[in-house]
């Protein structure tokens, strides 16, 4: 079977590029590597999603998919290991299975970055983590450090202050980069203790389970979980014969979401832009997909 178009990600972004095409009367298959509703899934609390005056990334990605379910887009649990061109058609290949299509678009958004020090892979899920909503609940009434200082490392310091005895909040700079609301929150909140100009140099273990973490080569605090909030890396490796990134990895696509190689479209977190946030994630999905339409019935009607 040849897809009109295959959607790789299940994300805000993915599946708002879905809802869209499956409304044009496309023939799609989305394909999702882990679970649908992506990042959301990891998210604590969400204030600013239109519609919802609070509400949690769970719940969210759950009313995400039951848009899946209601319209009846196809998905497959499989991931995309390759892309390549043939014959003006694309040929997507998933760790299960080869599909051809026509159009493409991606929105396999971004992977949290690392520290890159020693024993960081080796103890996560055993004390190193970047998932608060996820493994939080595992260090309640215990002492925890958190490493960052954008929105994401204080949105979830906040969090992790209700579950936690206190949270060492470990940033290289003398200043945040977070918004102003939350760095006020933070300040306020008795049980995080801030280390500025500093980061973690190392990570001690005892039997493969994180014991403390030394700073800046002179301190050792211990703690029992670590907690790495220091920015993304564009998830796009499986693209690497296409040349349509920059050098940070991220896609580069036009107003209409369409990247250098023809039919193939990009949305959300996987592409280069300002603002990474689900508003813009699910904007830039319904934008690539109206104009994947649009494409479709001009080369109908040519
Ligand atoms: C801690 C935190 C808090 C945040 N809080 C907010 C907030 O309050 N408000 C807000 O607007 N935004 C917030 N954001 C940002 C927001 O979550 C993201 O911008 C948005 O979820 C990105 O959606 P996406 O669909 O582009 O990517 P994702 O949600 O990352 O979805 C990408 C999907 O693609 C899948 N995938 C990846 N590679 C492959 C492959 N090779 N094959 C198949 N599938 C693949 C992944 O498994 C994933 O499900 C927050 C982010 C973080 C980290």
């Amino acid at each position: 079977m040849i897809y009109d178009c295959i959607v790789i990600g299940m994300g805000i972004s993915g599946i708002s590029a879905a809802i869209y095409l499956k409304n044009g009367g496309l023939n799609i298959l989305m394909l999702e590597k882990e679970a649908p509703g992506g990042l959301l899934n990891k998210i604590n609390k969400i204030n600013n999603y239109p519609g919802y005056a609070e509400t949690t990334g769970p719940e969210l990605s759950y009313k995400v998919f039951e848009s899946v379910e209601a319209l009846e887009i196809p998905y497959k649990l499989e991931e995309v290991v390759d892309i390549s061109l043939a014959d003006n058609l694309k040929i997507v290949k998933t760790n299960k299975d080869t599909y051809k299509t026509k159009y493409i678009v991606i929105a396999s958004g971004r992977n949290p970055r690392k520290l890159n020090i020693e024993n960081e892979k080796e103890l996560t899920g055993k004390g190193v983590s970047t998932c608060a909503i996820c493994d939080g609940s595992l260090y309640k009434g215990q002492d925890i450090a958190i490493v960052g200082g954008g929105n994401s490392a204080l949105e979830e310091a906040i969090y992790l202050s209700k579950l936690v005895n206190k949270i060492y909040l470990i940033h290289r700079r003398d200043t945040f980069r977070a918004e102003q609301s939350l760095v006020n929150k933070v300040k306020k909140q008795a049980n995080i203790e801030i280390l500025y100009n500093s980061n973690v140099t190392k990570i001690n273990s005892t039997n493969d389970i994180l014991e403390s973490i030394e700073v800046n080569n002179e301190r050792t605090i211990t703690v029992k979980g670590l907690f790495v909030y220091v920015g993304f890396e564009s998830n796009t490796g499986y693209l690497k014969n296409l040349n349509i990134t920059n050098e940070s990895g991220n896609i580069l696509v036009n107003a209409e979401g369409e990247t250098q190689v023809d039919g193939i479209y990009a949305a959300g977190d996987a592409i280069q832009k300002d603002l990474y946030q689900l508003v813009t994630g699910a904007s830039e999905g319904a934008i690539a997909a109206v104009n994947i339409i649009k494409d479709i019935n001009q080369k109908e009607n040519a």
